[in-house]
């Protein structure tokens, strides 16, 4: 055989990662899970509870396996529907956009629809997003370009007609020399040629892509270059275009960036019996993407004013805003769009994780009326897009979070305040140990001083190692059974999203763990930290 002979027990899905996860203490296999519990069998095949705060990275706003979610999929497959049905009328897929499109109209107080293009997976709506924009972009410019070739017939025209000629300033702007500046026609046609071959030069210069330090917007060949996080990003720089980060602490520096960076082709006008030119700006910008409540970077958010600062600055520059809520949406906030909160209004939002309620693989990119390009529809489709099971699946969902006027929405608000009323006294209680409490709703992190010159050699040795995040995780698994894990890029902070179905028993569950958790903290007692 080509292939080499492996061992039988050789791993061959993510085996680095696996080893990597037992020797923290998370190498167990879930085999039930339901509301914020997770099942794993213990040597003896008994099954031993989890309470569950990762939220499947914040795909689980109604929880593991919701009954009325997997009735619907039940329902589903027992009535026989296709699955793959494209190219058809899809109506729960229809339904969804309504949906959407309505709940975004109520939340942002807006009169115009937002159009639904859908996707399998969080990086591929941002993909979306990119590509819808950077449609719009070559478009709007091919539309300036198109002007500019019908003002050089009219200008052409009027030359002809012997009604005007080419000014001396249109020739010094294409830097013409004297001897080229013919009368009539031919300099008419020399400055023409002057002209295009400047425009072309000018609007070859590749679009700009802002996005805000901190954000991770997915691991995608063009999404990854929006992720801040350089381990993830660097080793395919060369794959995509770099995106600009913007300090989300100094969001005058959009505003800085728009002026420095803005382009300007040159145009023609007949002015009385002169033809001049002018300069106008054509769009250089692609799009500007943000999340309000940064989630991997740290559960980082937004103020109000900084949101109003993107706002203005990007409508100024005609930069579109594209606000990720693949993991703040979906009501995790108190609110179905987190952006709504601080009335950000944006031209895309994306939308993943919880809309397929835990089940089933989705994703929507909605767009912004005045700006969806129906072409679009012809140049990006995927397979699986808008399949019926996972749109069945997703419309139960918004079902589910709009009934009872928002109560999924009034439980993320009350059970987040409850949760952060515990963690703030926690942080009173061990200041040296919890440095900050961040988040709202069901989107919370909270974060842990630097141990990395911690007494205790197990504590120390994690910190110095940069996994003491997940050191704290593993011991709140092994020792408490309680599982979370920290965000992907600030790996002090721990998350916590559980889903709105949280219990009483189960919040002081957690609050007892990170009690004991912060006293071994303080106390130095490495033994206890790694279960020793
Ligand atoms: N954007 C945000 C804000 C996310 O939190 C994530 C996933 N953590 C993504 C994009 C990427 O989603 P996916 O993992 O489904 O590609």
């Amino acid at each position: 055989s080509a292939f080499p002979e492996s061992e039988p027990e050789t791993e061959l899905a993510d085996p680095m990662m696996l080893q990597w996860l037992g020797s923290l203490g998370f190498g167990v296999e879930y085999v039930r899970g339901g509301g914020n519990t997770l099942h794993f069998l213990d040597g003896a095949g008994e099954e031993i509870p989890v309470i569950d705060f990762a939220g499947g990275y914040g795909s689980l706003i109604l929880g593991h396996n919701h009954p009325d979610i997997v009735r619907a999929a039940r329902d589903f497959l027992d009535s026989g529907s296709p699955v793959l049905a494209q190219g058809s009328l899809q109506p729960a897929a229809s339904e969804v956009a309504k949906t959407l499109s309505a709940i975004a109209q109520r939340e942002f107080g807006a009169s115009e629809p937002y159009f639904s293009v859908f996707s399998n997976s969080g990086a591929e709506s941002i993909e979306v997003a990119l590509k819808h924009a950077e449609f719009d972009r070559v478009l709007a410019l091919r539309a300036v370009t198109e002007e500019i070739a019908r003002h050089l017939d009219e200008a052409r025209t009027a030359v002809r007609d012997g009604l005007a000629e080419v000014t001396a300033p249109a020739f010094d702007a294409l830097g013409v020399v004297a001897q080229d500046r013919a009368a009539g026609a031919a300099g008419f046609e020399r400055l023409a040629a002057a002209v295009r071959a400047e425009n072309a030069r000018r609007t070859a210069r590749p679009p700009l892509f802002l996005a805000l330090k901190g954000s991770f917007h997915g691991k995608l060949v063009g999404s990854v270059q929006l992720t801040y996080n350089a381990a993830y990003r660097e080793p395919f720089a060369a794959l995509a275009p770099p995106a600009r980060f913007i300090d989300v602490d100094r969001p005058e520096a959009l505003r800085e960036l728009f002026e420095r960076e803005r382009g300007t082709v040159l145009d023609v006008v007949v002015d009385g019996g002169g033809i001049a030119v002018v300069e106008r700006s054509f769009p250089v910008f692609g799009a500007f993407f943000c999340e309000v409540i940064q989630g991997e970077g740290g559960i980082r958010e937004m103020t109000p004013e900084a949101a109003r600062e993107i706002e203005r600055a990007c409508s100024a520059a005609g930069c579109p805003v594209v606000v990720d809520e693949i993991q703040s949406g979906m009501g995790r906030t108190g609110a179905f769009f987190a952006s709504s909160r601080i009335g950000l209004r944006a031209d895309y939002y994306t939308l993943a994780k919880s809309l397929g309620g835990g089940i089933a693989k989705t994703a929507v990119t909605l767009v912004r009326g005045r700006r969806y390009r129906p072409e679009f529809e012809l140049v990006h489709t995927s397979t699986f897009a808008k399949d019926t099971f996972s749109s069945t699946i997703a419309l139960r969902v918004l079902e589910l979070l709009e009934a009872d006027e928002g109560r999924a929405y009034r439980l993320a608000r009350e059970w987040g305040e409850r949760l952060t009323a515990m963690f703030t006294a926690l942080r009173g209680e061990f200041p040296g140990v919890v440095k900050d409490v961040r988040g709202a709703g069901l989107m919370l992190g909270l974060e842990f001083h630097d141990q990395s010159g911690a007494q205790a050699p197990q504590i120390r040795a994690a910190a110095r190692a940069g996994v003491f995040g997940y050191a704290v995780s593993g011991y709140l698994l092994t020792a408490h059974r309680i599982r979370t894990f920290p965000t992907a890029s600030a790996v002090h902070t721990l998350r916590f999203e559980p889903s709105v179905l949280l219990t009483e028993a189960e919040v002081s569950r957690l609050g007892e763990a990170l009690r004991t958790l912060c006293q071994i903290l303080r106390d130095q007692d490495g033994r206890a930290f790694t279960g020793g």
